[in-house]
């Protein structure tokens, strides 16, 4: 039977992805098809990579009558739909337009609140709604409408009376109007005001001066939409509680080039100082072109002395295959394991899989003198787990010493060309302040998708920074240099050296 549609409208929050509800990530998990606006941070599209995604465009370019007809359609269709909308839905976004709609088409709905920009924008520009030496209330209008209008409730001339801190939304077209309507109808010229523009995100760009003044500063920082202003005391306590704008990081856009899954670390240590992140993938895996080794190694796994893992992305490839053709970890038997390099190690680790050998460099002979310490390699047979294309260095190595080698291809990398997150794009758009390379492969794959040199030429602010002298010498043999070369040469590292700049 075909499953009964429903609709979710879910808050994204306000910018910074780390602001989702539990409730929220969970839907998106769920979601067949996610229809998001362009307020919705797009990396939270991460959390749903099995859904159709329907941006709703630049400017909200689908009208409101389609893009509530295609909800509909969808969820009829037997679809599980998430509608995500920035902030609260039901904030200034039309989301009880759109629950009424599902109401009236007999279609299952919820609506998840979101952290609205209405608390979360004031507060990451260091300013309190409320407190008890400012204010005993606060007051939210929207700035966009024409007072003049019939069908508005705007009414400056009560607004200009009602004490405590007032946020204004959608006011920065109107900006110097309804301030100066304020200022007319009695609000003291020198009410401190800031603004806040893209609030919550790595793109945070605040100014705070006083309602006489605010129209001119903004115009004069160049601050446009989304912005929220915040009027009234609590706006001067931002000097002491400014902890978004202040992290060491801040205001700096950072791409992060490691595959999607590999990516996560580094991105989260930027991240947390403040920077905006651009994972720009260039790289993932995929199954290997033929299953079929793969296939014959797992039925044939206790014939195994040693399994040998020489990257994290062998050992989550391998365990996924493993895992669909056994349920249990003990059909693993009792075969030794061998990690190269501590990362792979790590990945095994997390399964609690005991290393037996971790040959620390990836050379070959290395590997294999490693192997040979431990136990005499000779009629021993041995499963390499590697991926499509790799060198014949290692099983000639263990071949050499008597070893009997499997070398069983477990994924095969190919370029990404997606762009589901539209980091990409705004990296081609705005350019950035640094490009991170975490590997030699790293920069060769960018510069296949990127052009490197010809985007240094683009955007001449692009500083490159290399986790090692290895990663390093691939960017000399494009003709470019590091700004920042890591020491340690661990993400740790890399992000130290960052700061510090
Ligand atoms: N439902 C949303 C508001 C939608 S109306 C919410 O609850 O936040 C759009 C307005 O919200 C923008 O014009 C701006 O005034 C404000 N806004 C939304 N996100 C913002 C952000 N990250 N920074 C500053 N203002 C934001």
């Amino acid at each position: 039977m075909k499953s009964k549609g429903a609709v979710y409208l879910v808050g994204a929050g306000p910018g910074d992805a780390g602001l989702l509800t539990l409730r929220g990530a969970e839907l998106l998990a769920a979601a067949d098809v996610v229809v998001y606006d362009q307020l919705v941070n797009p990396d939270l599209l991460r959390l749903a990579p099995q859904a159709e995604l329907i941006h709703r465009g630049k400017g909200m370019a689908m009208p409101q009558a389609e893009i509530t007809a295609l909800i509909l359609a969808k969820a009829r269709e037997g679809k599980t739909v998430v509608r995500l909308k920035g902030g609260d839905p039901y904030i200034f976004g039309r989301g009880g337009e759109e629950a009424e709609a599902l109401v009236a088409a007999k279609i299952h709905f919820e609506v998840v609140p979101g952290v609205s920009s209405i608390v979360a924008a004031p507060n990451y520009a260091g300013i309190p709604l409320t407190h008890r030496e400012h204010c005993s209330s606060f007051t939210v209008f929207t700035g966009h409408g024409d007072p003049a209008e019939a069908h508005t409730d705007l009414r400056y001339d009560q607004i200009a009376k009602i004490p405590g801190t007032k946020v204004v939304l959608m006011g920065m077209d109107r900006l110097a109007e309804w301030t100066q309507n304020l200022i007319a109808h009695g609000l003291a010229a020198e009410t401190p005001v800031a603004v806040v523009q893209q609030a919550t995100t790595g793109r945070q760009r605040s100014v705070a001066g006083t309602l006489g003044n605010i129209a001119a500063l903004a115009a004069e920082k160049k601050i446009s939409p989304p912005a929220l202003t915040v009027l009234g005391g609590v706006v001067t306590l931002r000097d002491r509680l400014n902890w978004f704008e202040h992290r060491p990081m801040f205001g700096k856009r950072i791409v992060v080039t490691r595959t999607r899954t590999q990516a996560s670390e580094l991105s989260r240590q930027l991240a947390g100082r403040g920077a905006e992140v651009l994972e720009i993938p260039t790289i993932k895996a995929v199954p290997p072109t033929n299953v079929t080794p793969l296939a014959d190694a797992l039925l044939e796994l206790n014939s195994y002395d040693w399994l040998v893992f020489t990257s994290p992305t062998g050992v989550t490839k391998f365990f996924e295959f493993f895992f669909r053709g056994f349920e249990d970890m003990r059909d693993i038997g009792g075969v030794r394991i061998a990690a190269v390099g501590p990362a792979t190690a790590a990945k095994l680790k997390e399964l609690h899989l005991k290393v037996d050998v971790m040959p620390e460099e990836f050379v070959g002979g290395k590997i294999a003198a490693a192997l040979a310490k431990y136990e005499t390699v000779e009629n021993l047979k041995f499963c390499l787990l590697r991926a499509e294309v790799a060198t014949r260095e290692l099983p000639q190595a263990l071949e050499a010493l008597g070893g009997i080698v499997d070398d069983i291809p477990c994924y095969r990398t190919v370029p990404e060309t997606e762009d589901r997150t539209g980091a990409a794009a705004r990296l081609l758009e705005a350019g950035a302040d640094w490009i991170t390379f975490t590997s030699g492969s790293t920069v060769e794959n960018f510069h296949a998708r990127f052009d490197l040199p010809a985007l240094l030429k683009q955007f001449p602010q692009i500083k490159l920074a290399s986790i090692g002298p290895e990663t390093s010498k691939a960017l000399t043999a494009l003709g470019l240099q590091s700004t920042v070369e890591a020491k340690p040469h661990t993400i740790e590292g890399l992000v130290a050296a960052l700061e510090k700049q």
